[in-house]
């Protein structure tokens, strides 16, 4: 964060913290940067840093960013030391965000930076969160649209936190949103669920999604399908609460059926045959209670996961002149460079 000296101290310009985690974003990096160029010198009411996160990229992101650093001082690099997924990434460039106000955004521009200006007028207005929720999601696939509603229905429904649709996770949050955010102590950070949490005055502007400037989608099925199970394992024990209700349900049905079977001998003396509805019991039963362990499994992880309390991310280096805050975040083996 430098001090532009050519200036008169005044009150010191509010400062806009920009986080985006990347990973092999090398062709949306200068589409990106002329963006915010653009709307850096169309606010000059205020100062911008950009956190940039690289998320282990295997191209040359990372190279492209420090040169980008080098030439521009807004600019802060935190390297990850290999790719720790999105969450992971967003989270570490949210800690070492100093700004008053710090707005999450995706390198490839699918969220358009024009929303910003928006954003904090609302702010200064006095949101502490501003959510800009797509309108529409024509560029996504049917598919991806139908499983986002779908997700969000259900989660919805489990969660005792609501999770607004189609709300993703740019948005901009007040310095106090941002502490918050920081003092939650898990490991397995779904920062939708995680920002929904901590909720504070909230206002919602809409937009329409665009599609990536450059590259490609990271998130295939089956890691938004383990997304959404992160998500609902997160902030919900409704799935483990339900095999209760169920076995019992269960159990009541097995006694009406006891007390006919019974009842049934009794009248009509015992018969042999009886191998279907057995081996129909059998296997409904047993396929039930896999489920209801495989659904205990999910947790007994998260809970092993959670209690081995690694760092949720480790840093290479920091390059860029601003120390990060001290109090959070890894420590290991962490350098720090300047400029
Ligand atoms: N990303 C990341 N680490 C990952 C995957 C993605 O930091 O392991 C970043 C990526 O560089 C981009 C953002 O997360 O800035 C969103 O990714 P993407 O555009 O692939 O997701 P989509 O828009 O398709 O949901
Ligand atoms: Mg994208």
């Amino acid at each position: 964060m430098p001090k532009d000296s050519s200036k008169p101290v005044t009150a010191p310009a509010k400062l806009i913290s920009i986080v985006v985690p990347m990973h092999d974003e090398s062709e949306a990096l200068e589409p990106f940067r002329a963006a915010f160029d653009r709307l850096a010198s169309s606010l000059p009411a205020y100062r911008f840093e950009f956190i940039c996160v690289d998320d282990g990229s295997r191209d040359d992101t990372l190279n492209k960013l420090l040169t980008i650093a080098e030439a521009d001082p807004r600019y802060h690099v935190l390297e990850l030391s290999r790719n720790f997924g999105k969450e992971a990434a967003l989270t570490a460039g949210i800690e070492a965000a100093g700004g008053d106000a710090v707005i999450p955004i995706d390198a490839d521009l699918q969220d358009p930076p024009e929303l910003i200006p928006l954003m904090l007028e609302h702010w200064e207005k006095g949101a502490e969160v501003v959510l800009a929720q797509r309108s529409d999601r024509q560029n996504d696939g049917l598919m991806k649209r139908a499983s986002a509603n779908w997700f969000y229905d259900f989660y919805n429904k489990l969660a005792p936190t609501k999770l607004p649709k189609n709300v993703g996770d740019f948005r901009l949050m007040d310095r106090a949103v941002v502490d918050a955010l920081n003092s939650l102590p898990e490991r397995q950070r779904f920062m939708k669920g995680l920002f929904a949490w901590v909720g504070f005055r909230t206002v919602t502007i809409d937009y329409v999604r665009q599609p990536r400037t450059a590259g490609a989608s990271k998130f295939s099925g089956w890691r938004l399908w383990n997304f959404a199970l992160e998500g609902i394992t997160s902030f919900s024990t409704v799935p483990l609460r339900f095999w209760s209700y169920f076995g019992a349900v269960l159990a009541l049905v097995t006694l009406v059926y006891a007390g006919f079977v019974v009842t049934k001998t009794l009248i009509f003396g015992s018969e042999i045959p009886g191998y279907a509805s057995l081996i129909v019991f059998i296997l409904f039963f047993g396929s039930v209670q896999l489920i209801s362990v495989g659904i205990l499994g999910e947790y007994i992880g998260r809970i092993y996961m959670e209690v081995k309390g690694r760092p949720l991310y480790l840093v290479r280096r920091r390059h860029g002149e601003r120390s990060a805050p001290e109090e959070t975040g890894e420590k290991t083996g962490e350098k720090r460079d300047g400029g």
